[in-house]
């Protein structure tokens, strides 16, 4: 099932990013496996996913030594300060940074380990009460000021668009993240990159795609739906 589900999405990234007029390598997937089982994940490596989304720091945990070592995890679950130095040097890219504070405590972990770690500001580009993330409005400066830390690098912006049955209502706030990353990729401003756009679910990422999404973060379009957490 694993595998009709992924060649699926497959076809629709490919005809979506037709419809655009961008290639095909310009998007990247995201398996998002969390609260699925490790046979599942397994299926979607066979089939060929090599980045794995997960929201909780302890599953990470669990999972990265119980799955081949060329996986690629990422980090798109609200981040706590106290939990940060599990998941430092063990994940590719953390998508969930929307405090200075944060980032601070990223970076003062990556220095301790002596590594990099890449990270994404989460935008609430829709302004919903409910979310994580910076608004658009404080962006630039919380990008800025993240530049400043050593061994923490902004790639991009991220963002969980509201949930809704007409995926089309979703474009605005594609287009907005998009139009945030150019205007700010345009300061070009030091130890920042605006390359990675991680925007778009099962429900809306074609509609992502087409706005300029790179990481589409798709769940139950490849394992099925989840059953709500314990
Ligand atoms: C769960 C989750 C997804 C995947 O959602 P689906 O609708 O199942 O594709 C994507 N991004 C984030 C941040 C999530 O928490």
């Amino acid at each position: 099932m694993i595998q009709e589900n992924m060649e699926a999405v497959e076809h629709v990234i490919e005809s979506s990013c037709g419809r655009a007029g961008r290639s095909r390598d310009e998007v990247t997937l995201i398996a998002v496996s969390k609260t699925k089982p490790l046979a599942l994940l397994r299926e979607a490596y066979d089939a060929g996913a090599r980045e794995f989304g997960e929201n909780k720091v302890q599953d990470l945990l669990d999972r990265i030594p119980e799955m081949p070592a060329d996986v690629r995890w990422h980090m798109i679950g609200h981040l706590q300060r106290n939990k940060v130095k599990y998941i430092v040097g063990k994940v590719a890219m953390i998508h969930s940074v929307d405090s200075l504070r944060l980032a601070e405590e990223i970076s003062h972990e990556a220095v301790k380990q002596g590594v990099e770690v890449d990270v994404l500001v989460e935008v609430n580009v829709a302004g919903e009460e409910s979310k994580f993330g910076v608004s658009a409005a404080d962006c630039t400066l919380l990008v800025e000021e993240i530049a400043k830390l050593p061994s923490v690098h902004v790639q991009g912006l991220m963002t969980i668009a509201p949930f809704t049955e007409d995926a089309e209502e979703n474009r605005q706030y594609f287009r907005k993240l998009k139009k945030l990353s150019v205007d700010i990729g345009s300061k070009n401003i030091d130890n920042v990159n605006m390359a990675v756009l991680s925007m778009g679910m099962t429900g809306d990422y074609p509609v992502a795609i087409e706005e300029g999404a790179t990481y589409v973060r798709v769940g139950t379009g490849i394992f099925g739906e989840r059953q709500p957490r314990q």
